[in-house]
């Protein structure tokens, strides 16, 4: 039988060898940013690596998503290597499509092409694993143009925001057992981090509604519902110290609408909210005092809210007992010096808290070889053999040393991880997340 050493050595020799692909489809895709759901030029690049690969594929996935299996010589078990397909919208940077200002500000571009390398590496030696491997190119991983992810979500064309949440909603999940998903970092070193917990989120949606009338002539008839507005993010301001340091809440708004004309008192005001923290509980917990703090400012201005609260991502935890599989291939690989082991806890989240609550998650970082804040108009890929070429080495590695010998890798990282949510659970815990609530300020 050949060994695991073995079959790594063939598994990278092939990605080197396939090194320039990697590279030019991750700068091609990064000249070609869409986002989230809109990825249809993305996903057919990809498609076309699957067809020159060989590999039947499924595409259209929640929108935009594609997926292509390697089958093994058994099939006990199945590893998907996870690559995103969508960019951000930031207009003023340097790769920024001119016509929509999509632009590959979080280095996604890299991750589709971390996952096409891995899957180049590890074809020639499916044959010789006991599991399959699922390529998959994901949409919709940044949270973004909620009023147009609204409305597909009105006209029933999506449920949830996020490409993986929709994705397991819709099944595509379930002929998977773990997966791998490498993003991009800085300048790099570390070369590569290999584990990191991430907040999880709720969107509100805040419509304050009162009566307008003429700020000169008659403001006693008006209801400002601006006012009642500016007082609830007072009130949401006076919370902020009951929250736990630990729980990490962080609590933004943007106020989308807030009058038409200064000589009328605004009879509507409205707001996007983000709230972010470290478990369900602390979101629950801060989504219930900023509820409270709406409706402060509403009974004082006698006006109505409407709170439309929509799940965001779920807190990511990676599985320990995966990541040290990873781990131990990217110190083989990079050297021990070059890896960290924990990158602490994010502020920010990633729908892969939501994978990981139904299946094993692995979720390192890799350099890219730029010291830019992430989802700055000075954030991109600048080195893509760090960002692609080097994840798609450690994944493909980790891939060998879960399915070979009979999956056992596979089969120990499912007993360690404890028990998973079914999807019908997870689906459950979204919706209940979900709610929609009016109150009028006026009742006694
Ligand atoms: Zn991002
Ligand atoms: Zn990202």
């Amino acid at each position: 039988m050949t060994s695991k050493d073995e079959l790594k050595a063939r598994v990278c020799a092939e990605i080197d060898r396939q090194a320039e692909r990697i590279v030019a489809f991750g700068d091609e895709i990064m000249r070609n940013p869409e986002t989230g759901f809109r990825e249809h030029d993305t996903a057919r690049r990809v498609i076309k690596q699957f067809v020159d690969m060989g590999l039947e594929y499924r595409s259209g996935l929640a929108g935009t998503g594609v997926k292509a299996r390697m089958p093994g010589r058994s099939r006990r078990r199945t590893v998907s290597i996870l690559g995103e397909l969508d960019s951000l919208l930031i207009s003023d940077h340097p790769y920024a499509d001119p016509g929509t200002g999509a632009a590959h500000a979080c280095g996604h571009n890299a991750m589709a092409a971390s996952m096409l390398g891995a899957g180049l590496g590890l074809q020639p030696v499916m044959d010789e694993l006991d599991g399959d491997v699922v390529l998959f190119g994901v949409p919709a991983e940044e949270c973004i143009e909620l009023d147009w992810r609204m409305a597909l979500r009105e006209a029933g064309d999506l449920e949830f925001m996020l490409g993986k949440a929709e994705l397991i909603r819709l099944g595509e999940f379930d002929d998977i057992d773990m997966a791998l998903i490498t993003h991009t970092e800085g300048a790099g070193d570390p070369l590569a981090t290999m584990s990191g917990t991430a907040n999880g989120s709720l969107i509100k949606r805040v419509r304050f509604v009162g009566r307008s009338a003429h700020a000169g002539n008659e403001p006693w008839s008006a209801v400002n519902a601006s006012k009642a507005l500016t007082l609830a993010v007072s009130a949401v301001d006076a919370q902020r110290e009951t929250f736990r340091d630990s729980d990490m809440v962080r609590i933004s708004h943007l106020i989308t609408h807030g009058g038409e004309a200064v000589s009328a008192i605004p009879g509507a005001a409205e707001m996007e909210m983000m709230i972010r923290a470290r478990t369900v509980e602390a979101m629950e917990d801060a989504s219930r005092k900023v509820d409270r703090a709406l409706r402060a400012g509403s009974v004082a201005l006698g006006a109505e809210v409407e709170i439309n609260t929509v799940t965001g991502y779920l807190p990511l935890v990676p599985d320990e007992p995966l990541v040290d599989v990873v781990d131990a291939n990217s110190r083989d690989m990079l050297g021990d010096e070059h890896v960290l082991r924990h990158g602490g806890h994010l502020g920010s989240s990633t729908d892969v808290g939501d994978l990981g609550r139904v299946m094993p998650v692995a979720h390192p970082f890799a350099a890219s070889g730029n010291d830019a804040p992430m989802h700055s108009n000075g954030y991109f890929v600048r080195d893509h053999v760090l960002a692609a070429v080097n994840p798609a080495k450690f994944m493909a590695m980790s891939a060998v040393d879960l399915l070979a010998d009979g999956a056992s890798g596979a089969e120990e990282v499912i007993r360690d991880s404890g028990p998973k949510l079914g999807r019908d659970d997870y689906v459950a815990l979204r919706r209940r997340l979900d709610s929609v609530r009016r109150y009028r300020g006026d009742e006694e």
